[in-house]
């Protein structure tokens, strides 16, 4: 499954794959309205976002080759530093370089628009980086567990992933299955419920052999 998200104050990107705005300027107008649409369903889930986010560098965009359909959220650093408590003020933070590292192949999805679903599941990625970008929520990178085959449960159930899958599934569901996003919408649950019905309905549809990937 794609996504992971670096939590590390000083990420290696190489420069000469970060694409300036003008050069990439169909990418840069896709992540105006996926900004628009990330908060937008993000308010819908009850996720707060960062009130500082205003004080950040601007959001870039990198690009790396890859076949698969992955992306990847990092800064090169997050402020304040409280020197009497020797840490980060998390609630106030606010970031320095904050990049989205998106694979080549969502990169030509969304510039050719090969096959509709291909499309709304590269934009899905980037709307799950946004949520890593925007949220409140905060998980030291100590504490952080990356996915892998046998802990996507536990990976999937930390604050921050459950967040951010939840939102790319509600856009993925409103997309295709607009009928049973309502029907979890209008469930009388809490919003941990809910968020969690939400990413189970599009991983059954998204991956109906991957038991795993279903939440308990
Ligand atoms: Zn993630």
């Amino acid at each position: 499954m794609k996504c992971s998200i670096t939590i590390i104050f000083f990420i290696t990107l190489n420069s000469n794959f970060i694409y300036s705005q003008t050069t990439n300027s169909h990418l840069y107008k896709v992540l105006d309205s996926l900004k628009f649409i990330t908060r937008d369903i993000m308010k819908k889930l009850n996720i707060p976002i960062r009130s500082n986010v205003g004080k950040d560098d601007t959001l870039q965009i990198s690009i790396y080759p890859s076949k698969f359909t992955t992306a990847d959220y990092g800064q090169k650093m997050i402020f304040p530093y409280i020197q009497s408590k020797k840490s980060i003020d998390t609630v106030n933070r606010w970031y320095k370089e904050p990049t989205i590292s998106i694979s080549n192949s969502i990169d030509s999805a969304i510039k050719y628009r090969v096959g509709y679903k291909y499309y709304i599941n590269s934009l899905s990625s980037i709307i799950h980086e946004l949520v890593h970008y925007y949220q409140l929520s905060y998980i030291d990178e100590s504490e952080y567990l990356q996915p892998t085959n046998q802990n996507f449960q536990q990976h999937l159930k930390q604050s921050i992933e459950l967040e951010a899958y939840s939102t790319e599934s509600y856009f993925y569901l409103s997309k295709f299955y607009i009928n049973d996003l309502k029907k979890i919408m209008r469930m009388n649950v809490n919003d941990f419920e809910k968020r969690k019905a939400l990413c189970n309905k599009a991983n059954e549809i998204k991956f109906p052999n991957k038991k795993e990937f279903i939440l308990k």
